[in-house]
């Protein structure tokens, strides 16, 4: 499958070295005309090879490697591919996740940059996010089938970052034709997902583990904000008097409803509501909470947008500490790659000294583990989650 070299400078080839997987545009010195979403070994300008990597002709992103080994023996072709998905799944073994509800493929986190792969019982919805997984959909599809033997694989290539590598928005059902929702079994509450219509590949899998972690926080009255489907709600509502889940889409409180509906639990109240407003008028009614989660989209896209997202995050934050009874419970989250932990954590003090309370961390969470995190590649770790406790006057006087 490969064809040709690409040859890079010095901070590309640095930035390799010191185990990135990214070469920008910028570090290529020549590309040798390699076509889109090619195989192509990588040299450095003394023309010692630094291994072997998918090639993109449109993105900023000229290259990402796929393997060190710079043995010309080492070919790239369906076994290497099908030995990248099985170590995932090795992982994935060792670390217990469910084998069918989880993220089998995390692209980089997993050595297989651009490719993104889930699974929902006998359904597989896959991302394609850059040209050489286009080109690779072939393979991959056979390799899919041959280890899950799933009815459908759902190609959802509708993601926006698609347009930076030159690449059309669709979606493709390969196998089975899907139906509009299918019901997954979460930690022994069922949830309802649309596959195709949803957010991301129907479902956040990346919280899952904190959804797990919030059921040992919860208790009396619960606010889910940003609930999506109802994510964190279902999860701790038996635990719980009364929980509101929130949510701005309507067909995402619909959803919230129907699953809260479908496990019995009569105690989940779905509302469709933006949550800076909802926040502020429980705030006027003087209401009061013994936990709130707060899980929003990601406030800060870009660089550029950093300071306003940051707002974003001190005014939900800061209301939410004001609306915990002392002693209550604060699991927020942010999924802004542009915001590290440790400005979060600045933002969630300023927001503290705001609001006139101590806050003691209980937990610093992450994504759930079925997206590994590369530590040379900081941009595989995008999900910040910390568990707090509000602490009041009333408690520590
Ligand atoms: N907590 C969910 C995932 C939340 S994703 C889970 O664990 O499954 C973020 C959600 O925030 C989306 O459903 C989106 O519709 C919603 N959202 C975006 N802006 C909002 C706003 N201003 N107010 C309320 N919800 C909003």
């Amino acid at each position: 499958m490969e064809k040709g070299y690409v040859v890079i400078r010095k901070r590309g080839a640095d930035r390799i070295r010191r185990g990135h997987l990214w070469v920008y545009r910028s570090d290529v010195v020549d590309n040798n005309d390699a076509s889109p979403g090619s195989i192509v070994a990588v040299r450095d300008e003394r023309g010692a090879v630094l291994g072997k990597a998918f090639f993109s002709s449109k993105s900023q992103i000229s290259l990402r490697l796929l393997t060190r080994n710079d043995a010309p023996a080492v070919s790239i072709d369906e076994r290497f591919f099908q030995q990248r998905i099985a170590e995932a799944d090795r992982l994935r073994e060792r670390l217990d996740v469910d084998p069918l509800l989880s993220r089998r493929i995390y692209s980089e986190g997993d050595l297989f940059p651009g490719l993104i792969v889930d699974r929902y019982n006998d359904r597989l919805v896959v991302q394609s996010l850059i040209q050489a997984t286009d080109v690779l959909q072939p393979v991959v599809t056979n390799i899919l089938q041959e280890r899950y033997r799933p009815r459908s694989i759902l190609f959802r290539n509708d993601s926006k970052v698609r347009e930076l590598e030159g690449l059309e928005l669709k979606q493709e059902v390969i196998g089975e034709p899907l139906p509009e929702t299918i019901v997954v079994n979460e930690d022994g509450k069922e949830i309802a997902i649309a596959l195709a219509s949803g957010q991301k590949t129907g479902s956040y899998l990346d919280q899952r583990d904190n959804h797990r972690a919030a059921r040992r926080y919860a208790r009396g009255q619960a606010l889910d904000a940003f609930s999506y489907a109802g994510g964190f709600a279902v999860q701790i509502a038996d635990r719980c008097e009364s929980v509101e889940a929130v949510d701005l889409s309507a067909a995402a409180v619909a959803k919230a409803s129907e699953n809260a509906e479908r496990n019995g639990l009569k105690n989940i109240q779905c509302i469709e509501a933006n949550a800076f407003d909802f926040l502020r008028e429980r705030h006027r009614e003087g209401r009061r909470y013994d936990i709130i989660i707060l899980d929003p989209p990601a406030f800060a896209k870009n660089k550029e947008s950093l300071e306003g997202a940051l707002r974003g995050y001190k005014e939900i934050n800061n209301r939410a500490m004001r609306l915990l009874r002392s002693g209550g419970i604060l699991i927020t989250c942010s999924c802004s790659h542009h915001v590290s932990e440790a400005l979060f954590a600045e933002m969630l003090a300023d927001a503290a000294k705001d609001a006139g309370c101590w806050t003691r961390v209980l937990e610093r969470r992450t994504q759930s583990a079925d997206h590994p995190i590369l530590l040379t590649v900081p941009e595989t770790l995008y999900l910040k989650c910390f568990v707090l406790e509000i602490l009041g006057d009333s408690i520590l006087t």
